[in-house]
């Protein structure tokens, strides 16, 4: 995806206060550039606004900075056809995130204000015309070239230099631009030999430390020639987990639609769960259970990856130890095409959003 660094000039910020526990709330306004000016300025000036905007002033020595102790969440707002905004299931994020900090014996931030702000932190950042508007052209590739606000809101810590957990704890809200995923090229992945999680391990919650495992093994698999890897498991180094940073999915010979099942080692995706209730109300058979390497190379006959950032993307071939499956020859499945026209549709409201899922703030 283009994921790029142009954060919109209003950030949230927010502190837990051990004595009064409380979350102190403030705005940060970093500048009143709206994009329509920030786009008409020169290269440099523009970088540093850029810049500017991305020094949130957190503590430089952290147990974030440090040891890569901190959680993250990823959420996007679609404009919709009706010429509104809404954010997807930010219930499920919240939710996920204040679990994800429990997962990390920090306070945990509050559900109801994690929706609040992100509400609000649209309704501001739209003000300076940072929010894109619904484009009728989208409709024509199903929203593969569509924009969309990439919400990012993270917990950092408190300035600290020992290992130990955080107690005062800052999370913010930022967010940017996104199009397409599409990067063009080939959709190959490969298996690793990394191990992206291990059971009792931090694999289920979305906590910074697991990326690193994700950038080493997806940098070996694009080096090899490969767009995305997949993990197996621990254990048996036998069973599907999941891709780089997404869910996994199967469409097998008979139809049926699986899933690994979550637990220790898999991160409860919202869109993976969406996903899997959008095919149940298809009539589409779906398992979430354990999925073997040798099943996935004998009895698939599409594969899909899903997560907030990838939409959902057909996987062409997996190829482990040397040997390559190919999937429905080479190109987009007739499930995931079918379920991504669902979702990416009911998302931009040109498919009736029949599980209430958009959160609408404008
Ligand atoms: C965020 C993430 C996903 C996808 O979750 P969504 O809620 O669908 O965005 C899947 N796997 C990992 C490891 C992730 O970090």
């Amino acid at each position: 995806m283009a994921f790029n660094l142009e954060m919109y000039p209003i950030i949230y910020m927010a502190q837990y206060n051990p004595e009064t526990k409380n979350w102190d709330e403030k705005w940060i306004e970093k500048d009143r550039v709206s994009l329509k000016e920030l786009q008409a300025m020169s290269e440099e000036e523009r970088a540093n606004v850029l810049a500017n905007r991305n020094n949130l002033n957190l503590p430089g020595v952290s147990y974030t900075s440090q040891y890569g102790y901190g959680c993250f969440e990823g959420m996007k707002a679609f404009p919709t056809k009706d010429g509104g905004v809404s954010i997807f299931r930010p219930d499920r994020n919240a939710a996920r995130f204040a679990n994800s900090m429990k997962g990390l014996y920090c306070p945990a931030f509050p559900e109801e204000m994690y929706i609040k702000a992100s509400a609000e932190f649209i309704r501001r950042n739209a003000e300076l015309g940072y929010i894109p508007e619904y484009e009728k052209s989208w409709e024509e590739d199903n929203y593969a070239t569509a924009k969309a606000v990439y919400m990012r809101p993270f917990m950092n810590t408190e300035g600290a230099i020992g290992v130990g957990c955080s107690q005062a704890p800052y999370v913010i809200i930022c967010a940017t631009t996104v199009s397409s995923y599409f990067k063009g090229g080939n959709t190959k992945a490969i298996t690793t030999k990394r191990i992206r999680a291990t059971p009792n391990g931090t694999g289920c919650i979305k906590c910074a430390s697991n990326y690193v495992i994700s950038a080493l093994a997806k940098k070996e698999a694009e080096n090899a020639g490969y767009m995305e890897v997949v993990y197996l498991d621990a254990d048996d180094h036998k069973y599907l987990q999941e891709g780089s940073s997404c869910n996994i999915f199967f469409v097998l010979k008979d139809n049926t639609l699986v899933t690994p099942e979550l637990g220790d080692t898999i991160l409860p995706g919202i869109t993976r769960a969406s996903v899997l209730e959008l095919a149940k109300q298809q009539g589409i058979k779906t398992e979430e259970r354990k999925i073997s390497i040798e099943e996935v190379m004998e009895n698939v006959k599409e594969c899909f990856v899903t997560g907030t950032a990838a939409g959902i993307t057909p996987i062409e071939s997996i190829t482990h130890n040397g040997v390559e499956a190919v999937f429905n020859n080479r190109e987009p499945g007739e499930v995931g095409t079918k379920l991504q026209y669902l979702l990416k549709g009911g998302q931009y409201g040109s498919v009736k959003d029949v599980n209430n899922w958009n959160y609408k703030v404008l």
